[in-house]
């Protein structure tokens, strides 16, 4: 019932709209084209049957499949978003599309330096005679996460098409600028009265996201004294001189993201501005454990005050916000959402490779809400870059996990 021709189609049509998050903008969503997808996709849902699709003024998509044969089922949400990454341009995206691959590395054609090697890529191994889709090396793909989109009007239009499938009634969620972590801002979750959500947003296929980062943003402030060089002596207070020690004495061997994997958490510095007067230095704190956060602002703190008594006169202040939650927490209240998903995947004779993710979700911002979402794979590989690919096979399986997943859904999975 998921038609694969159809799906790639959808996926081509979809990635070929610049949809790129533009960072540093107030207009919500940040980039026109969202809005353009956005409506396109809602024009087909209607196409399909659903009129209650629709977008609001921020270019969120709503939409319910109205439930088959079990009224009284929990609503579940699947979601995925329109924009693309900032990292790499979205525009005029050229799909490749390469069927029955038959291994080896691929070289893209409107940049030959561009090419996807197997040796940076192994699951290619496994994907012989699989269809994949690539750029032509000048732009991202986008499959992150108009694979996603993809994927869930395949979804929709198949519950449509049949009559012999039993579930409740099924919410579509399309979000705008995840990728500039401003994907929920405007959900409204209360209305979406769903019990689980999923995003399709994860690489690969049969992944089941069920933790992430918890994740911390550290402001670091350092005030020094500015006057003309000139008459500076026993006067000035160089703040460059002072953040320039701040940064140094940061751990380097261990609590950085180039010295950590797995479980281990890291202190990231990633940008820095300022002269003389005043630096400001912004660090993200990343733990699985929300208490380890407090322990890297401890960290910070500590390093603050060895820098200040080193500079006299310099003042330097710590402040750090939440940016999202290892969704773990709020998971543990609604243990049906993962149950489900697993359950889905061993009816298609498949295992759920449960997974932690170094990184957040909108599902880690939505779970923290109250709305437990974790992450499902969708056939995306190497996101952000010019050498993204997606995986056709992936995305249709990713496609019949779902329609499992609302037929589990209503059967009462207590
Ligand atoms: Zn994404």
């Amino acid at each position: 019932m998921i038609d694969r021709e159809r799906l790639l189609d959808r996926f081509l049509r979809y990635v070929q709209v610049d949809t790129t998050a533009v960072e540093g903008t107030d207009t919500y969503p940040s980039s026109p084209g969202q809005m353009t997808l956005g409506a396109m996709l809602v024009d087909e849902l209607q196409a399909m049957g659903i009129d209650n699709a629709a977008q609001d003024e921020h270019g969120i998509v709503v939409a319910t499949v109205p439930s088959r044969g079990a009224e009284s089922a929990p609503v579940v949400a699947f979601n995925s978003h329109v924009d693309t990454s900032p990292e790499t341009t979205g525009a005029h995206v050229k799909p490749q599309v390469i069927n029955g691959y038959t291994g080896g590395d691929l070289v893209l054609p409107g940049d030959p330096e561009k090419v996807i090697r197997v040796s940076e890529n192994p699951e290619l191994n496994d994907l012989h005679g699989c269809t994949l889709i690539t750029t032509d090396g000048t732009t991202l793909l986008g499959g992150d996460d108009k694979a996603g989109l993809a994927i869930i009007m395949e979804l929709t239009q198949s519950l449509m098409e049949t009559s012999d499938i039993t579930h409740g009634p099924v919410r579509i969620l399309f979000t705008c600028d995840e990728e500039i972590g401003r994907g929920i801002d405007y959900v409204d979750i209360e209305k979406l009265a769903a019990t689980a959500c999923y995003t399709l947003d994860g690489g690969g296929a049969n992944d089941l996201d069920v933790e992430t980062f918890s994740a911390d943003l550290a402001v670091v402030t350092v005030r020094g004294v500015n006057i003309h060089p000139s008459i500076a002596k026993d006067r000035m207070v160089n703040a460059i001189r002072a953040a320039s020690a701040f940064v140094d004495r940061l751990p380097r061997e261990t609590l950085s993201p180039e010295t950590t994997s797995g479980r281990e958490g890291f202190l990231h510095p990633y940008q820095i501005e300022g002269g003389v007067a005043e630096v400001t230095i912004r660090i993200i704190l990343r733990d699985f454990e929300t208490a380890g956060l407090e322990k890297q602002a401890e960290l910070l703190r500590k390093v603050a005050a060895e820098v200040e008594s080193q500079f006299s006169g310099a003042s330097i202040s710590v402040e750090t916000r939440p940016q999202y939650r290892n969704m773990r927490d709020g998971l543990e209240k609604e243990p049906r959402a993962v149950k489900c998903a697993q359950l889905a995947h061993q009816r298609l004779k498949r295992e759920a490779k449960l997974s932690i993710i170094r990184g957040g979700t909108d599902g880690s911002q939505l779970t923290e809400r109250g709305l437990p979402t974790p992450n499902l794979s969708s056939g995306q590989h190497n996101p952000h870059s010019p050498l993204e690919w997606a995986c056709l096979d992936e995305m249709v399986q990713a496609a019949e996990v779902l329609v499992e997943l609302a037929q589990v859904w209503a059967e009462d999975p207590g």
